[in-house]
């Protein structure tokens, strides 16, 4: 996708273009977009778009609100769900610039490229992320409201008539072909109206603008089929949650560093390090990883998600798996992750904790072989095995407290994000649940 501004003028001349989204992603992950009309293209190819920043959530304030949107050319993407009246629509993903045209340190996209500059000065040359969003389907009414209905009964990896939702993902997956996704496995996974869609790894900025792509995609195709698709890493109460597993390896020279064929697990030194410096820095960063109330509903016993900071060459009950493949597929797989997050501040806070490991030659503990879920608290607390935060609350306080997540995010999205969350924290404190009134109501 080397795109030219010649040949986006030419592509969208071509296929007529008419509306031309330029997109970004405010603090919280949620995509953006100031619509031109294409007269308007070749300025804004010119880098020289403004909009007011003072309203996107985590961005300025009030008295330096103008900024400008540099598109990123390679970006350039015709979208095809999407029914315009006329001609078509296309999208580029752009970086936030300030008024007096540097780059924008609050802008999700840019801390993301500067943990990957880190990364370049360390010696490596690629950060390759491969994620696997779940997401319910639940079913709309005739007025367009969501309903608690889910689409199906099926569970994991069923056929139809059990799997009532095929022909929506297949949709999905067909339509994101169409967009040049290059995909890997769709199924219908563990609950019912519960699905995962596994599109193939990449360089991690690309990885990111994809998930945004595909959330966007995902939803819109899931509503012209009469349905609302949702992210929300634990909707229903008593089934599993969805999570975004993330598959992290580290390259130079086209060669997976993560892979060393002389060790007995064939995972090299710099692999091993990565995953002690994921493990020190996990309780920092999941506020980033599971940024909302909801998040923490899911990190609970009993649902294939993580509770408990550990690593494993095989179990799943453990926060980091290495998945069976080794040579240049080698990767560890973090089971934390849920796609509420930011992704690309995800990336880049799992990326400089992997560093972290690195740069401080960090050993990670032996991979467990056990399953933590049927072990005591004593025996985990002997192994030295800590928990994840349990609510929101937790997440912000470990946040606060490392100096790594205030470097990787910057001062001032960092003072934002702990301010956001804080927020929503005291509002969700204040809510009397249907639970607390059936518990306590006839009792006390
Ligand atoms: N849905 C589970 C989670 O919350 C994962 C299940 C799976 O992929 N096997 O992480
Ligand atoms: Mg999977
Ligand atoms: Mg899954
Ligand atoms: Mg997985």
């Amino acid at each position: 996708k080397n795109y030219t501004k010649e040949s986006i003028l030419k592509s969208a001349k071509e296929f007529d273009v008419r509306y031309v989204r330029l997109q970004f992603s405010d603090m919280l992950g949620t995509v953006k977009n100031v619509e031109i009309p294409i007269t308007n293209l070749e300025r804004a190819l010119n880098n020289d778009i403004m909009f007011d920043g003072s309203s996107i959530q985590g961005f300025v304030r009030i008295d330096e609100a103008d900024m400008y949107l540099y598109p990123d050319l390679s970006t350039w993407l015709i979208l095809n769900w999407e029914n315009a009246p006329v001609g078509r629509v296309a999208r580029l993903i752009c970086d936030v610039y300030t008024s007096s045209k540097k780059p924008y340190e609050g802008d999700p996209r840019y801390v993301l490229k500067k943990a990957l500059n880190e990364m370049k000065s360390l010696g490596f040359d690629k950060f390759n992320v491969g994620v696997e969003p779940e997401f319910f389907l639940f079913k709309l009414d005739e007025k367009g409201k969501i309903t608690r209905e889910l689409s199906d009964q099926g569970g994991y990896f069923d056929l139809a008539p059990m799997d009532g939702s095929e022909d929506i993902r297949r949709d999905i997956v067909l339509e994101m072909q169409k967009l040049g996704f290059e995909m890997e496995v769709s199924h219908h996974e563990v609950a019912f109206g519960q699905h995962e869609i596994n599109f193939h790894f990449d360089n991690a900025l690309e990885a990111c603008d994809n998930i945004q792509t595909f959330k966007v995609l995902v939803k819109n195709v899931a509503r012209r089929h009469g349905y609302h698709a949702t992210f929300m890493p634990k909707p229903i109460k008593g089934i599993n949650g969805s999570g975004m597993h993330s598959n992290l390896s580290l390259s130079k020279d086209g060669r997976n560093v993560f892979f060393d064929e002389k060790t007995d697990n064939q995972l090299s030194e710099t692999a091993l390090k990565f995953i002690a410096g994921i493990m020190k820095n996990a309780q920092a960063f999941t506020l980033v990883c599971n940024p909302i109330i909801n998040s923490y509903k899911r990190l609970v016993p009993g649902y294939e998600a993580p509770v408990y900071i550990a690593w494993s060459d095989s179990n799943r009950s453990t926060m980091i798996r290495i998945p069976a493949s080794r040579g240049n597929a080698t990767r560890i797989e973090v089971r934390s992750v849920d796609a509420s997050a930011n992704p690309y501040l995800a990336m880049a806070v799992l990326l400089n904790s992997g560093l972290d490991g690195i740069k401080n030659d960090l050993t990670a503990l032996n991979p467990l072989k056990k399953n933590l879920f049927r072990m005591s608290e004593q025996e985990r607390r002997r192994l030295g095995i800590k928990n994840l935060p349990e609510n929101l609350k937790e997440a912000i306080e470990f946040f606060q407290k490392s100096e790594l997540m205030k470097e990787t995010l910057g001062e001032e999205l960092f003072e934002k994000f702990i301010e956001a969350k804080q927020k929503e924290w005291d509002e969700y404190k204040t809510i009397i649940s249907e639970w607390e009134l059936n518990k306590y109501l006839p009792i006390i």
